[in-house]
């Protein structure tokens, strides 16, 4: 099996597989992996996933746990609401982690001759049992089943369906990582977000709380290009908080350099899969990212595959991956809608704050909801529907 890109989600689908005593490669574009990024948020419903190809012990360490301390604030600093940070049971399985520890995490675990680097896939044909992928290196790989897990820009997704058109959300996130020596006083357990008009600001920690992530969320009229690597402008991200909690003023005074990314929404395609070739991650279901559910739907749509692949011969895999599509596309659409909803909510969208502010307090319901979900069980019986 092939799996074009080695990011959050191919890399973990590579793990999902083997797991499953599957053969994979992982081809990626950039000549070493993962150096790029800065905080993502991994939630009980793919860590769940993650334990299961052994990997709970490494997000413990890796990690940084956010607590029930965490907090939902108004702009000038008045508590909202607590932040749900466990499934329905009470697990708490809710971290922050930089993306390049948790890409290194994902990838240590591979046999060293899985991911091939410096491969930036540039064509694919499918012909009877066979799919081929191209490459600018001018390497062509073969393989029964190719996963194109290549990102929000994804190359292959044009094999499969015409690309959903980005529409720009009027909104860029201004990104970025401070030591925690910088500033001690902020909390290392807590998931902290204020919601403004316009505007939020949300905090969390990383590297068992040694790195703060800070992300503000601010309007912007101009649209730009759709990078996680254009700089920002660290005075024009402090003007734009200014007046608000002075906690947020003292950790801005301490950003040196920061990133832009500019937020564009798309619908769900309407189609994952075009035989021996199917989507996965942002190539399937890229996502605004106000649930934080980017990272951990790619991971939940790895066990899936993996779980129906296990199941599958030569045969029947185009059937299988149409079974994970099927699986897939219904409870990730879900999530897409969730993240533009709470988008408007934590942009204040609603004048009466009151309202808002009860909103933020009932979302603690989906939330659980969308934590407490274990792909496993349905793509079980999925496969064994397939047999
Ligand atoms: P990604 O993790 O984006 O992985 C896609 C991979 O495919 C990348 O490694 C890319 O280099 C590779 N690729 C793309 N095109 C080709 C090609 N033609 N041939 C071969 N390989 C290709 N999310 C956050 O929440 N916070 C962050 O700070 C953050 N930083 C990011 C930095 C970078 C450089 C990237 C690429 C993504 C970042 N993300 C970040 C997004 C986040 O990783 C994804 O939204 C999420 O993890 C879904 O994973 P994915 O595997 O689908 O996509």
């Amino acid at each position: 099996m092939v799996i074009v890109g080695g990011g959050i989600g191919g890399l973990f689908a590579a793990n999902a597989l083997i797991a499953h005593g599957l053969q994979v490669s992982v081809y990626e574009q950039a000549p070493n992996l993962g150096e790029v990024g800065a905080g993502v948020f991994l939630t009980p419903n793919s860590v769940r996933q993650l334990q299961r190809v052994g990997l709970g012990p490494a997000v413990e360490k890796r990690g940084a746990r956010v607590g029930t301390e965490s907090r939902y604030f108004r702009h000038d600093g008045t508590p909202i609401a607590p932040v749900q940070v466990t499934d329905s049971s009470g697990w708490n399985a809710t971290f922050g982690m930089h993306r390049a520890d948790l890409v290194e995490m994902l990838a240590v675990t591979l046999p060293g001759e899985v991911v091939h680097t410096g491969h930036r896939c540039s064509g694919f044909e499918q012909t009877g049992d066979v799919a081929r992928v191209s490459f600018a290196n001018g390497a062509i790989v073969e393989g029964d089943i190719v996963i194109a897990a290549d990102g929000i820009h994804s190359e292959l997704q044009r094999f499969v369906t015409p690309p959903s058109r980005p529409v720009f959300h009027g909104s860029v996130a201004y990104r970025g990582v401070l030591a925690h020596r910088r500033i001690p006083h902020w909390p290392t357990d807590s998931w902290l977000m204020w919601l403004g008009k316009g505007k939020h600001f949300l905090t969390f920690p990383l590297r068992g709380g040694e790195l703060i992530n800070y992300v503000g969320f601010v309007p912007a009229d101009q649209e730009m290009k759709e990078s996680w690597s254009a700089p920002g402008d660290p005075d024009v991200l402090r003007a734009e908080f200014a007046g608000w909690d002075p906690r947020i003023g003292s950790l801005l005074s301490q950003v040196e350099a920061t990133f832009r990314w500019a937020l564009y929404d798309r619908e769900p395609l309407p189609t994952w899969t075009q035989g021996r070739l199917t989507l996965l991650g942002d190539a399937a279901h890229p996502m605004l990212p106000h649930l934080g559910q980017g990272a951990n739907q790619s991971i939940e749509d790895g066990m899936a595959l993996a779980t129906i692949l296990a199941h599958a011969n030569r045969n029947t895999s185009p059937a299988a991956l149409l079974a994970y599509e099927r699986l897939r596309r219904e409870r990730v659409a879900q999530v897409q809608r969730g993240a533009r909803e709470n988008g408007l909510r934590y942009d204040s969208a609603n004048s009466d704050l009151g309202v808002r502010d009860a909103e933020i307090t009932a979302h603690a319901a989906f939330r659980r909801r969308l934590y407490d979900h274990d792909v496993v069980p349905e793509a079980k019986a999925a496969a064994t529907a397939l047999i």
